[in-house]
């Protein structure tokens, strides 16, 4: 597949390995959809640094955990010069650490809504646009799920865990439905990455807490996830779908 042409949205692009990833497939010469929920200045930011690297790219805002959102999303990326043939469901959330018995409802489902509802309808959008089912050209979609999904991510956040976990088994089901339709869909799995998402728990030292765990001895910083997307969102892993790779430092 050439990325001349080619759309690539990034869910949730505004930073961390969002971010990462969207400059690496601009870098690439995809035309790339910068999604954010809340975040306008990063965004914007972002593809200002593109643009000046002659990268090619458009900042689009939309909550992924609002199904009318996804689908205005998609309807803007269709107006857009080019064909969608990336999707990256990076956008992802996690809340205040605590135990189980003191979840409610209303976080639960606000995690789930995100992380899978979320990449659920931009996969479903997707499909429609890239499958040879429906006379697309084909495409790839990376999910971004994480190491919790292993690990259930006890006394801090089973109900994220659980979402990534969900992620794989969706990741696994859809690429076997679209398998024979011109769609490879894997997903990766980081482990501690240097980014924000800590501090949203309530613990900005997270990762410096435990990288004595971690078997290569430090955090893992978000290009170095960026570079396993790239690589399955092109050519390069033309073999690979219904993947799940673990980028956590042996974790
Ligand atoms: P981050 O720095 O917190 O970035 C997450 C991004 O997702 C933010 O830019 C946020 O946008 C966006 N987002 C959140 N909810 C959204 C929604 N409903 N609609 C659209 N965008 C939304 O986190 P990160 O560490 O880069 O995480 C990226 C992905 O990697 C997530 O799926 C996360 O679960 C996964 N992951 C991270 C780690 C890690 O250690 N960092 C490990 C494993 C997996 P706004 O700021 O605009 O609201």
């Amino acid at each position: 597949m050439t990325t001349t042409n080619a759309i690539a949205l990034v869910t949730g692009a505004g930073r961390g390995i969002g971010a990462a990833t969207a400059r690496l497939l601009a870098k690439e010469g995809y035309f790339v959809c910068i999604n954010y929920r809340s975040d306008a200045a990063s965004a914007r930011a972002l593809a200002m640094s593109i643009g000046e690297t002659g990268g090619k790219c458009q900042v689009i805002q939309a909550d992924v955990s609002q199904e009318a959102e996804v689908v205005r999303l998609f309807q803007v990326i269709d107006q857009l010069p080019g064909t969608l043939r990336v999707l990256v469901n990076n956008a992802g959330l996690l809340k205040t650490q605590m135990r189980l018995e003191d979840m409610t409802a209303e976080r639960i489902n606000q995690v789930l809504a995100t992380n899978v509802t979320g990449p659920f309808i931009c996969c479903r959008e997707a499909v429609k646009r890239m499958s040879t089912r429906y006379g697309g050209p084909g495409g790839t979609i990376v999910n971004v799920s994480s190491a919790a999904a292993r690990t259930g991510s006890p006394n801090e956040y089973v109900d994220y865990a659980a979402s990534k976990g969900a992620l794989d088994t969706m990741t696994r089901g859809l690429s076997l439905e679209v398998a024979a339709e011109g769609i490879r869909v894997n997903a990766v799995r980081p482990g501690l990455i240097h980014t924000d998402i800590h501090a949203d728990g309530g613990e900005p030292g997270r990762v410096a807490r435990l990288s004595e765990l971690i078997p290569l001895q430090r955090g893992g910083q978000p290009e170095e996830i960026a570079e396993a997307i790239s690589w399955l969102v092109s050519d390069r892993s033309s073999y690979c779908t219904g993947s799940l790779i673990d980028l956590a430092g042996g974790l």
